[in-house]
């Protein structure tokens, strides 16, 4: 293996590009070419154990993050059509495609004299001569091998697909549980007069539930989020809004058939055996040796450094909401007046009255300003004040869809960095949400050819009608600018190989980039180069900029101490060494008055509908919600602290960031940028908690 040019030389590679082909797949064709695509990648995976010379790093680690190209081309079409233009027949065209794809990359992972030249590779790593990036390139191949018991003798082995087949089993049960027990609770209202202060359309919803579940003249509520909210934040009626949100903390929490703490107990007593055969004491730190993080002691003092703070401001919001219940008391207003001190089922009542007297922004005033096509310049134009990129509309691209639209990204000099693909309007068939995803990945080939990406922003934005644009609400104009943040980081990406390509990083380290982006969106200056209305051209008012900037601050301190809690919880039930004699609720309880948590708040998720951990495979990982933001205000702060949100210096170091993809460790890439670690204050700061 040759050693790779410098830098220097490298920003001078010659690109190529390929073309997403989505005008010439018919719908027919897929099952055939994923059949040939994944045929293919089986006969090119074959050669590389088949191989008589020894194991290399090029014969084999290289080989193989070069294999399956056809397929990823195939994939990246299919499943972006699949997702954002769906239909009937695409769907039926997955269900084939699954398990033939699972099948191949268990053949993959589970091939013992594949795994064998890895770790031929992997053992003798450090006599090669690798590069940093080749070097991970190296231990990243091998601990997919290894993360699936590659390593372990047989009869751990064994042991190790029944842990998994068993979790895996439970946690479809664990969220079934959660489905069946959300579903079972109905509580019918009667009486009109029980909903006072609930607004109409909620009402109207309400009694059409009730109507359909055989009730018609009531109103129905359930403890899924979009019937009890709305209750909570406007009913005058304490006693109703305490019911609703007891029936929503208690699920599967009852000791009947659906109850959760025995699969809980028993999926931690799984996850830590599992853990024991890697050579962990506990799940946590089997789980964060692949993250940013490391380990559980990084993590909890980083949970620590956050959650004083952020408990003392929900303590200052507590108060405030407190003086409104009082006066409630005093004017008689308040049902239950026995119960003196806010509640849980209070907090957003309260609060609701606190943000319409004090930050209230009217959405109607503010979205003439955020036009669909301005909010998207306005992102387009920091990425240029940023790092030069230019982004020029091209029509002669094949869409999947009319209303998809196509950018060609390219340096000041010209030189190609990618096409992004933006498709914004909800559609039948299309998955609700916002994402952005590869269509095809950046790598360098062997001849120093630069293979440039092509990015995908799909969303679910306002779609214009005759004579009206699109017009976005705050929320959507951040979510504009996030999914353009991940946009970003594919395509700067200058890896040589696709595994660390782009966005192919620790899940406590992908969500910098998008939430990076998110600051820049708020900016009085940024704003004032995109958000012009609509019709007289004029550029956002400073009212209403400040207005914008305080409703973000509101009621900060309450939605970190809630998801922090969560975020604690998850980490004390994954650094468990044994589950025997666990008593969920009783955990629960420990783990709480151990964070003195408030009263007036519940832990965002309890235990037995915590669907993240023990559903989802987000265990000890529900913590980088907190970590990101920690690090894109700290990133951030790193501009502000020279003066000027486009710092040309601060740029380059975050740009050299962006580039690296996974091709180096977080920690060390974030080191490099920051020259010290992430400070939690820059946070702290941006919520309002200190100043
Ligand atoms: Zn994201």
């Amino acid at each position: 293996m040759t050693m790779l040019a410098c830098s220097k030389q490298e920003s001078e590679l010659p690109t190529t590009y390929s073309i997403p082909a989505f005008d010439q797949i018919q719908l027919d064709n897929y099952i055939p070419a994923f059949e040939a695509a994944v045929n293919e990648q089986k006969a090119e995976v074959e050669a590389i154990v088949n191989n008589p010379e020894e194991p290399t790093f090029d014969n084999t680690i290289v080989a193989l993050d070069r294999s399956g190209m056809t397929l990823d081309s195939i994939s990246g079409i299919f499943f972006n059509v699949l997702e954002a233009d769906g239909n009937d027949e695409m769907n039926a065209i997955a269900e084939k495609v699954y398990p033939m794809l699972s099948e191949l990359s268990d053949g993959i992972i589970l091939n013992d004299a594949l795994f064998q030249r890895v770790k031929a590779v992997y053992d003798q790593r450090e006599q090669l001569g690798l590069n940093p990036e080749q070097m991970r390139l190296v231990t990243e191949t091998y601990k997919s091998f290894a993360d699936n018991g590659a390593n372990l003798p047989e009869d751990k082995k064994e042991r190790l697909k029944e842990i998994n087949l068993e979790l895996s089993l439970l946690s479809l049960k664990f969220g079934n549980n959660v489905v069946a027990e959300t579903n079972a609770c109905k509580r019918f209202v009667t009486d009109e007069a029980q909903l006072k202060g609930l607004p109409e359309s909620a009402k109207a919803a309400a009694a059409e539930e009730a109507a359909a579940a055989g009730h018609p003249g009531e109103w129905l509520f359930t403890p899924k989020r979009t019937s009890f909210t709305p209750v909570l934040q406007y009913c005058e009626n304490r006693e109703l809004r305490k019911q609703l949100l007891l029936d929503y903390t208690t699920r599967a929490n009852h000791n009947n058939e659906f109850d959760n703490k025995a699969v809980i107990i028993r999926e931690m007593e799984l996850r830590i055996e599992k853990a024991n055969l890697f050579g962990y004491d506990n799940p946590a730190d089997y789980i964060l040796a692949d993250c940013m993080a490391k380990n559980h002691q990084t993590v909890d003092a980083f949970l620590q450094s956050v959650w004083a703070p952020s408990l003392e401001a929900a303590k200052r919001e507590a108060a405030e909401l407190q003086k409104l219940l009082d006066e409630d008391l005093q004017n008689g207003k308040c049902q239950m007046s026995n119960d003196k001190s806010l509640q849980p089922w209070d907090w957003w009542y309260y609060a609701e009255k606190l943000r319409k007297a004090k930050y209230a922004l009217d959405e109607e005033e503010i979205k003439p300003y955020f036009e669909l096509n301005n909010v998207r310049k306005g992102a387009f134009g920091v990425a240029n004040k940023l790092y030069g990129l230019q982004f020029e509309q091209v029509y002669d691209m094949p869409v999947y869809n009319p209303e998809v639209e196509v950018f060609k990204v390219t340096e000041e000099n010209g030189r190609l960095v990618g096409f992004l693909y933006t498709d914004y309007f909800p559609r039948a068939g299309k998955r609700p949400g916002a994402w952005m995803n590869n269509i095809c990945t950046q790598y360098i080939d062997e001849n120093g050819v630069d293979h440039r990406p092509v990015i995908i922003n799909v969303g679910n934005f306002n779609k214009p009608t005759a004579g009206n644009p699109s017009l976005l609400s705050m929320d959507d104009v951040e979510t504009l600018f996030h999914e353009f943040g991940h946009a970003l980081h594919g395509l700067l990406s200058k890896a040589h190989y696709r595994k660390l390509s782009g966005t192919n990083t620790p899940r406590d380290f992908v969500e910098l980039p998008s939430q990076f982006m998110e600051n820049y969106c708020y900016e009085p200056e940024v704003l004032k180069t995109y958000a012009f209305h609509y019709q007289t051209g004029e550029i956002i008012p400073d009212e209403l900029i400040e207005k914008i900037n305080n409703a973000g601050k509101f009621n900060q301190g309450f939605v970190t101490t809630e998801l922090l809690s969560a975020s604690i919880l998850d980490m004390d039930f994954h650094e468990l060494t044994t589950a025997e004699g666990l008593d969920v609720n009783a955990f629960e309880k420990a783990s709480l008055e151990k964070m003195g948590m408030i009263d007036e708040i519940i832990v965002r998720y309890r235990p037995t509908f915590y669907n993240h951990i023990f559903t989802t495979g987000y265990e000890a990982g529900y913590y980088s919600y907190t970590w990101a933001a920690v690090l894109d205000a700290d990133a951030f702060a790193a501009f502000k602290e020279t003066g000027n949100l486009f710092d040309k210096a601060t740029a380059k170091r975050f740009r050299h960031l962006l580039e690296q993809g996974g091709t180096r460790d977080a920690q060390e890439l974030y080191l490099e940028f920051r020259g010290k670690e992430a400070d939690p204050q820059n946070l702290l700061r941006r919520k309002g908690f200190i100043d």
